[in-house]
């Protein structure tokens, strides 16, 4: 991980949570890769492929669906509320998180 991504991510964090949401709707495919990971063209967030695209020769047919990964960020939210509300559980917190960030 380079440390331009790492800034990326603290970036996407407080946009994010200024209320900068980013659609991810543009994914390009890392090239030096040999997986060809898919990101994020806009806002450089990796993203896990959920649904492929379906083409039909080079054209999309069906967009795929793409999901953000986990950042390191992400993970330490996650365990600061639950070191803050261990009673609560932080999975419903995680999926709305999720939810809020997709939408
Ligand atoms: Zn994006």
């Amino acid at each position: 991980m380079s440390v331009k991504e790492i800034q990326r991510i603290f970036l996407n964090k407080v946009a994010g949570d200024l209320g900068f949401g980013c659609e991810h709707e543009r994914i390009g495919y890392a090239k030096e890769d040999h997986d060809h990971k898919p990101y994020c063209k806009d806002c450089w967030t990796r993203l896990k492929m959920v649904k492929a695209p379906m083409y039909n020769g080079k054209k999309i047919v069906r967009q795929g669906e793409f999901w953000p990964l986990q950042t390191f960020l992400d993970i330490y939210y996650m365990k600061d509320a639950k070191r803050k509300n261990p009673q609560g559980g932080s999975n419903g917190l995680e999926t709305e998180e999720r939810n809020s960030y997709l939408s």
